[in-house]
């Protein structure tokens, strides 16, 4: 098992420097923290319905919603599905992990990518 205070530092050929190697553990240790992370992304949305003589398709038409709406990749296809208000309260934690865990993701390919890119060893 590798140590929490010290991610991926145990190769001594590279060289991070004490604020890149702070950095990555604090990442690393928020990530431990996070908890369930939901993929996708939510909206608010308006629709209109199939019945012609609905007050959606008056004019000016009264559209049915706001419907909150969840939106994500599921074998290369769009997968949607309609949330009531008690599973947006208990899921918007979840989709708030899943945004910080990409950002956090992020932030260490980028410091990984700086430090690989220091490396005196690459041949041009
Ligand atoms: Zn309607």
């Amino acid at each position: 098992m590798r140590e929490m205070r010290d991610p991926g530092c145990e190769n001594k050929n590279v060289s991070p420097t004490p604020a890149q190697q702070a950095r990555a553990a604090a990442i690393a240790a928020e990530i431990a923290a996070l908890g369930f992370a939901l993929p996708g992304t939510l909206a608010d949305r308006m629709t209109r319905c199939g019945h012609a003589s609905c007050r959606c398709h008056a004019d000016p038409p009264a559209l049915h919603g706001p419907y909150h709406q969840w939106t994500r990749k599921k074998d290369g296809k769009t997968a949607t599905r309609i949330l009531t208000d008690d599973q947006l309260a208990d899921y918007q934690p979840w989709f708030d992990n899943h945004r910080r865990l990409r950002a956090l993701i992020a932030e260490l390919e980028a410091l990984s990518l700086d430090i690989a890119e220091a490396d005196p060893r690459w041949n041009r």
